[in-house]
């Protein structure tokens, strides 16, 4: 498609072409294994390129849709390639496995979604990999954790639970002069919210499974690399995996990012609404949401994001934790569940400090994680009262 409409128009038509679908708006779905060449001397020139970068040759591979969707990805986060994977976490662990190998250090953001975490310490660990965790707020100062054996740093920003932002653009400075490749898990952001290539980032990584996807009804992961020496590593890894995205996730996934702007700017404006009428209740600390002004990384936020989405941490007083579990399950609108980014409203309690080495946390109130879906805000407003009302006080 022609390359310079604006972002939605380009959400809208990227990846599909009807002519080449006879007539259909969408791109059809793609179930295989085999793919049968005409004769040997195809056969024989596919298998040339290690990378099986063109048409398709096996359905691991890649399919004409899963080309598709990742071309798409490409060009939302202005990236030279992407590389599809069957869930966020795969994507996460097939982009550190890309750029690791025994002996040399990582340097890993402390705040990261703990599974990430968990593979760093469990599996590259095992791998004879030394990894060490950074404080979030660490910024252009990284560069004192630099080694001469440091060839990677991995970011998530903002943080899964708490919402740490991290300065993107002087980690990457940095990481540039001292030839580190760096990796962020660019899940909350999206394509459209933080444009992680743009600010220096060399892979940026998704669990399309959350808002990209949008519906709760897909798990996929999707990897877009700055230049074809990040996407020569991470597409040889994948296929040494076996890392294969099934057809129908892929296809939702796609799907999604037709509506991806619209929902992102409705999650946005409903979580404001909740979020503000929260701060006002007496029974609520505090809340962790970056686009508002009493977040520690505001300033951070406003600077590099486009916007914000759904998803919200929500620190209560403290309060008989029974009365917590008992407001929890009370609630009507608001399923008990993990994930995010579906259409629904979640809650979830979080503990912030599992695996934590640099978090100063001496709050005493339960955490919840909230992810505000397309409901009406008055019903989600009632529902939340409703349950507020069982909470009390423990007698000491
Ligand atoms: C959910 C999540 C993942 C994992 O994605 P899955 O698709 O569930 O494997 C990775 N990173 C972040 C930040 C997430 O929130």
């Amino acid at each position: 498609m022609v390359s310079n409409y604006r972002q939605d128009t380009t959400l809208i038509h990227v990846g599909s072409d009807s002519k080449e679908q006879q007539g259909f708006v969408n791109a059809p779905v793609y179930r295989g294994s085999t793919v049968l060449y005409r004769n040997i001397e195809e056969l024989e020139a596919m298998n040339k390129d290690p990378l099986r970068r063109n048409s398709p040759t096996y359905g691991r591979f890649g399919t004409p849709a899963s080309r598709a969707f990742e071309s798409a990805m490409t060009k939302l986060e202005a990236g030279y390639a992407a590389v599809t994977t069957n869930s966020g976490l795969s994507a996460n662990t097939t982009s550190l496995l890309s750029f690791v190998k025994a002996g040399v250090h990582i340097l890993v953001a402390d705040s990261v979604y703990l599974p990430t975490k968990m593979f760093c310490l469990e599996i590259l660990g095992n791998l004879g990999v030394d990894v060490e965790f950074y404080r979030p707020q660490i910024g252009a100062e990284i560069e004192s954790l630099i080694r001469t054996n440091t060839c990677l740093i991995f970011m998530e920003s903002p943080g899964s639970h708490l919402f740490e932002i991290q300065d993107v653009p002087a980690i990457c400075e940095v990481a540039k002069r001292h030839e580190v490749t760096t990796v962020l898990d660019n899940t909350w952001g999206t394509p459209l919210l933080f444009k992680a290539i743009q600010h220096g980032v060399d892979v940026s990584v998704h669990s399309a499974t959350k808002y990209i996807s949008g519906h709760s009804d897909s798990m996929l992961g999707v990897i877009v690399c700055r230049n074809e020496s990040y996407y020569s590593s991470v597409r040889a890894t994948a296929i040494r995996l076996g890392q294969c995205a099934s057809a129908d996730d892929i296809y939702m996934a796609t799907r999604g990012l037709r509506t991806l702007s619209v929902r992102l700017k409705k999650h946005q404006e409903q979580a404001l609404e909740i979020v503000e009428w929260l701060l006002q209740q007496p029974q609520v600390e505090t809340v962790f949401y970056p686009p508002m002004s009493n977040h520690p990384y505001n300033n951070l936020f406003r600077r590099d994001f486009n916007g914000a989405n759904g998803l919200f941490t929500l620190l209560l007083k403290p309060y008989n934790k029974q009365s917590v579990v008992n407001m929890l399950n009370s609630l009507e609108l608001f399923g008990i569940g993990h994930s995010w980014g579906g259409f629904e409203s979640l809650i979830v309690p979080v503990d912030p400090r599992c695996l934590r080495q640099y978090l100063d946390w001496d709050a005493q109130g339960e955490v919840l994680r909230i992810h505000i879906g397309f409901e009406d805000t008055n019903d989600l407003i009632e529902d939340l009262q409703k349950g507020f009302e069982l909470l009390y006080y423990s007698e000491k």
